[in-house]
């Protein structure tokens, strides 16, 4: 095990460093994880979760390399306005941490030359391909040198740290991205390429994303490698198969602003069970998910969608996260002003300042806001809609 300390900002009371973990894999052939946790400095059950992933491989050596962010973002976690963390946002530029990781696929194409997209089948060409892991650490080399170079710019800072994470996440072979959402169950985002290694998180509920960039680190992570392995399938149909090896998934921790420890094992379990499938680290976990009558939900990802405030006022929820809901059901309520209403005569008074927000169609509630009041157009729940389902047996281990 080995600390580094990576100085990232230089601050008004001095420098800012990025702290991470690394273990030396047992097996130089099993596949390494790269694990972040804080990105969003206000959802914590991550970094809690990271803290004893790092005492637990201190104690268990893994078989693949493994490095680990606990807090990957300082300032975010930092930020604070009483007792609550403001910690989605940057201070400075009020963008979403989480949205400004580097489209690696265009920057080779538009930024790199020679670059390997450009001229793709003279690259691979030159590749003996029956040696794939050789292509895979050109193709590691290629996205490091263009992070690099990315970096040699100045830049905003939001866009800085996470160029200098993912050029951390570089060289691995599998990304595990740790967040929460408002008030929610833990699900996971999966490449739909990698649906059936999601199961093995044990989630009840689960997002499958197309190929497609959208500036999240598991987007990121996973995008240049599928991209890749397509055109090295059509390239070589009989060596390469169109499905990337690499896998990254973002994994949402249930409630954030909060630490969860009675939650805190079965984050684990999770992780690990997916690990030890993986063949990162050998088993040691009791019950390990998924178990026998497990039943994940999943949807695709234009089908994970938000419920909107269609009005301003303060809100109450009528309804549990992982819930079913039927399309009309009533969901929670909007108190509105009363102000302006211009109330006659001997109507009821709640009746003209409560407004019902119903399920606009049949739906797994996911995640609720945890604000009590909100704004027209703010999100309210984020439903699960045209779910499909997995079970144990349609899994292969
Ligand atoms: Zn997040």
């Amino acid at each position: 095990m080995k600390a580094h300390s990576k100085p990232i900002r230089s601050l008004i009371s001095g420098q800012l460093c990025i702290e991470y973990i690394d273990f030396k894999g047992r097996d130089p052939k099993a596949p390494s994880v790269y694990i972040q946790a804080g990105i969003h400095g206000d959802e914590l059950q991550g970094f809690i979760v990271a803290q004893h992933l790092i005492d637990y491989f201190s104690s268990h050596p893994p078989l693949g390399d493994i490095r680990i962010v606990p807090l990957a973002n300082a300032m975010a976690s930092n930020a604070k306005t009483g007792e609550y963390t403001y910690g989605r946002f940057c201070t400075d530029t009020g963008e979403n941490w989480n949205r400004h990781y580097l489209d690696l696929v265009s920057y080779l194409k538009e930024e790199t030359a020679p670059s390997p997209f450009l001229d793709f089948e003279s690259w691979v060409s030159t590749f003996d391909v029956e040696n794939p892991h050789v292509i895979d650490a050109k193709f590691k080399e290629a996205m490091k040198q263009a992070l690099d170079k990315y970096l040699e710019k100045p830049m905003a800072y939001h866009k800085k740290l996470c160029a200098q994470l993912q050029r951390l996440s570089i060289g691995y072979d599998t990304v595990l991205d740790l967040h929460c959402d408002s008030g929610s169950v833990p699900y996971v985002y999966t490449p739909s390429y990698a649906l059936e290694s999601a199961a093995y998180f044990g989630f009840e509920f689960c997002v499958s994303i197309p190929k497609k960039f959208g500036g999240a680190l598991d987007e990121a992570a996973f995008y240049p490698w599928w991209c890749f392995q397509e055109q090295l399938h059509q390239n070589s149909p009989k060596h390469f198969s169109k499905q990337p090896k690499f896998e990254s998934f973002t994994l949402e921790l249930g409630d954030m602003q909060s630490c969860n420890l009675k939650d805190l094992d079965m984050h684990l379990q999770a992780i690990l069970s997916y690990l030890y499938y993986r063949g990162s680290c050998e088993e040691k976990v009791q019950n390990r998910p998924p178990s026998p009558e497990w039943e994940q939900v999943y949807c695709e990802y234009e089908d994970f969608v938000n419920v909107w405030a269609t009005e301003g006022g303060f809100f109450h929820s009528q309804v549990q996260v992982g819930q079913k809901v039927n399309k009309g059901d009533v969901l929670g309520v909007l108190y509105r002003s009363s102000v302006s209403l211009g109330l006659e005569g001997p109507q009821s008074y709640l009746q003209n300042i409560t407004k019902p927000i119903v399920a606009p169609e049949n739906a797994y509630i996911v995640a609720i806001t945890s604000a009590g009041s909100v704004h027209e157009g703010m999100d309210l729940f984020r439903i699960l809609r045209s779910p499909k389902s997995i079970t144990r047996s349609d899994i292969k281990k």
